[in-house]
């Protein structure tokens, strides 16, 4: 299916398919890129045990998530995690250990966005008091190792999960 079906400068026909990283113009030379995005998530951990929130919207309603989202203009992953905690959790954190990164699809109203997730780990010496904004519907705390990829959102975090089952058993 066709995410755009004219030109954005000139307004003639141009089909732009679902999967185009390069929207191209045949008539007026118009072109633009989506190119990958950065994304970060957060494994917030106490005791053993990780911060899971289940999805309140689409894509992935009903689904685990972990914290995280898009990198702003001009902003570091560094900064930009320690934002995304504020926003959706009301959470202060320090600075976070980087673990690995993962690609991801992000399917929002028709288009697919294409994103590189960086993943960092923050130890909580206490249970934090968090508060959840209107995209988490719950939080659970729950050991990578009770995490199935089929109750997970996002590619990025089926492809993520058996890296943070491994290293609960170093
Ligand atoms: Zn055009």
């Amino acid at each position: 299916m066709d995410w755009a079906r004219h030109c954005a400068r000139c307004g003639l026909a141009a089909a732009f398919g679902a999967e185009s990283r390069r929207l191209s113009c045949p008539h007026c030379g118009f072109e633009l890129f989506l190119n990958v995005a950065s994304a970060v998530s957060a494994v917030l951990r106490h005791q053993g045990q990780v911060l899971w929130l289940r999805r309140a919207k689409a894509p992935g309603l009903g689904l685990l998530d972990l914290p995280g989202g898009f990198v702003d203009p001009d902003e570091d992953l560094e900064v930009a995690i320690a934002r995304e905690l504020q926003e959706e959790l009301g959470l202060k954190v320090g600075a976070g250990r980087y673990l690995f990164s993962a690609p991801n699809r992000y399917d929002y109203g028709g288009v697919t966005y294409r994103t590189l997730d960086a993943y960092f780990e923050f130890e909580l010496a206490a249970l934090p008091a968090v508060t959840l904004n209107d995209e988490a519907q719950a939080l659970m705390w729950l050991p990578p190792l009770e995490v199935t990829p089929a109750m997970l959102a996002f590619d990025s975090l089926r492809a993520a999960l058996p890296r943070l089952q491994a290293l609960e058993n170093v």
